[in-house]
């Protein structure tokens, strides 16, 4: 391998000193989601960000379910987490984990704190333990159950696990400094009371351990080395440090943090997703309007495109927004070389070249994509009757419009130059036929008369052209107003953010294609057949993105 040069972002930096100094001998990361949703672009930073070092430093990659907090139906969610975790590229093997296989293991840590004196069953409600608990400005007040001695703690610790308390009654806290600047510190709870059913466990426990304390101990049980986390866990490093010191893991795992990744417009967070899935704004949790990685697979993203909009945002400890049009480079860079470059009609008008001879037809033979020969060429037919955009022909045009009016001559792409000469209306004034001629001298490639035109438009043959529905996207929220409602925090949602092509015509060319689920369509944009909704004899695009960029790269 030729030498590194790219420069190491400051996780490496931390990783590389760690070796360095022998802290650890090899590298273990995680991805630790939990599953009450799918995931988002946001995950998906993590999980590259995660798998990748894993990669970097020969180490291992785990993917753990942190599944502690009892719920309802988590199945859904588990296995479209670990589809998403595949499809992105991130192989976890045999690492595959639940937290909650660990409920024994933090049950002995908790009686270990217990026997240490550095945990005690505190009887204040969760009201009392706020007040108690101080400000940022004030320290906080002993409870006044926290000189329960070790047996008593043993004992009560032992009542609550075999259910011999409601929900709140009573919780165990970990001993530490109620006047800690560092309000994670004072004395957290770290097991609560809470009869509820574990989709893994069942009925097993009534106690369940907290996060800050459940999260830990899961690393070091699995001797991760590093757990990347985001940024609003810095406060709660020093907790993390302590469960694991008191605990006495060895080695200890290390948090490190970064900034999550936030979108702007665009809504991420599982439980806003969620609740538009709920209310039936869209239309479940990958309609292509979202950003769930499910949504992005469906709406024709690759996970190429993703990697790429992961290593173009970087890592860092400040939290920014990046622009949605910077995933969307992203994608238009990823297809622009893989993918064939299609005729499609989105709003179809017919047009007839008079001196064509009727009933005949040529196969034309195109490029898949002029600038990779490596697609190869296909044969696209071509006869008297021809779909064109709506938008391609004007009665009146105005000044600089290049395309077809009467009289005008316009190139019909990879086809013959043809002249306007007539049209037809329906009784509202609507155009339905343009009448044309054609020069067979201009014959693509064959015969060219050093003629020059201006416009050329794209085109399918009505006869051999598939019908097919064409979704376009918008924005899901109103760009203008911003994500949430200033008065009510509701969505600012854009009315817009679906429009529905019903007769719209493509090129019958797929077999040419094959294999393939994701074209450009020129002019148009980039799309994807509807994995969801489409059927032969009725197909359904998806476009991912049009073909016009305002993004500009960052320098
Ligand atoms: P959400 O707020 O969307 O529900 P979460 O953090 O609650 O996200 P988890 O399942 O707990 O979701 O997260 C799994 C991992 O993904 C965590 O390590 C978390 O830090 C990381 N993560 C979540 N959102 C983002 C984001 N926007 N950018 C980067 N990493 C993220
Ligand atoms: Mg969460």
């Amino acid at each position: 391998m030729g030498e590194e040069t790219i420069s190491r972002n400051f996780i490496e930096q931390e990783i590389d000193r760690d070796l360095a100094e022998g802290v650890y001998t090899e590298v273990c990361t995680r991805f630790p989601p939990e599953p009450n949703g799918y995931l988002h672009i946001g995950h998906a930073k993590s999980i590259l960000l995660n798998y990748g070092l894993s990669q970097k430093y020969d180490g291992t990659f785990h993917l753990r379910f942190d599944d502690t907090n009892p719920t309802k139906e988590d199945t859904e969610y588990v296995e479209s987490i670990k589809e998403d975790v595949k499809w992105l590229g991130a192989n976890w093997k045999e690492h595959l984990y639940f937290a909650s296989d660990y409920f024994d293991v933090m049950y002995e840590c908790a009686l270990k704190l217990i026997k240490k004196g550095k945990a005690y069953v505190c009887d204040l409600s969760a009201e009392e333990i706020r007040e108690y608990r101080g400000t940022l400005t004030e320290p906080g007040k002993n409870s006044p159950y926290r000189g329960r001695t070790v047996e008593e703690n043993l004992a009560l610790f032992e009542a609550m696990k075999n259910g011999e308390y409601k929900d709140g009654e009573k919780v165990l806290r970990a001993k530490i400094d109620m006047a800690s600047p560092n309000i994670n510190m004072r004395d957290p709870v770290i097991y609560r009371v809470a009869r509820m059913s574990h989709h893994n466990t069942g009925d097993k426990w009534c106690i369940y351990p907290m996060y800050d304390f459940a999260h830990p101990i899961e690393d070091a049980v699995e001797k991760i080395t590093h757990s990347i986390c985001t940024l609003e866990f810095e406060d709660h490093r020093p907790l993390y440090d302590w469960v694991v010191k008191e605990c006495e893991f060895d080695p200890a795992p290390r948090q490190i943090e970064f900034a999550k990744l936030y979108l702007t417009n665009v809504v991420t967070g599982k439980r806003y997703i969620k609740k538009l899935v709920q209310d039936g704004v869209v239309d479940g949790w990958d309609d292509p309007r979202l950003v769930s990685i499910a949504a992005l697979r469906r709406r024709g993203f690759t996970p190429e495109s993703i990697r790429m909009f992961v290593e173009m945002c970087g890592v860092s400890k400040s939290q920014s927004s990046v622009d949605y049009a910077m995933l969307e480079h992203c994608i238009r860079e990823d297809l622009k070389l893989k993918r064939p470059r299609m005729m499609a009609v989105l709003h179809p008008i017919k047009l007839v070249i008079d001196n064509y001879p009727e009933g005949e037809v040529e196969y034309l033979e195109v490029d898949n994509n002029m600038e990779n020969p490596e697609l190869g060429t296909r044969k696209v037919p071509f006869c008297r009757e021809l779909y064109i955009e709506r938008d391609d022909f004007m009665i009146e045009p105005p000044k600089k419009y290049f395309r077809l009016f009467p009289g005008n001559e316009v190139r019909l792409m990879h086809a013959y130059f043809v002249t306007c000469q007539s049209f037809e209306t329906d009784e509202d004034g609507n155009v339905t036929v343009v009448h044309c001629t054609y020069d067979p001298e201009t014959k693509c490639g064959t015969g060219f008369t050093g003629r020059k035109v201006k416009g050329t438009i794209h085109w399918v043959a009505a006869p051999y052209a598939k019908p097919a529905q064409v979704r376009l996207y918008e924005n899901l929220v109103d760009e203008e107003k911003g994500v949430y409602n200033k008065e009510d925090g509701s969505l600012n949602l854009n009315p817009n953010s679906l429009e529905v092509l019903e007769n719209c015509y493509v090129e019958d060319s797929f077999d040419s294609a094959e294999g393939c689920d994701s074209f450009q369509f020129v002019r148009n944009g980039y799309f994807c057949i509807d994995s969801k909704d489409s059927a032969p004899g009725q197909l359904v695009f998806n476009r991912i993105v049009s073909l016009k960029s305002s993004f500009r790269l960052p320098k």
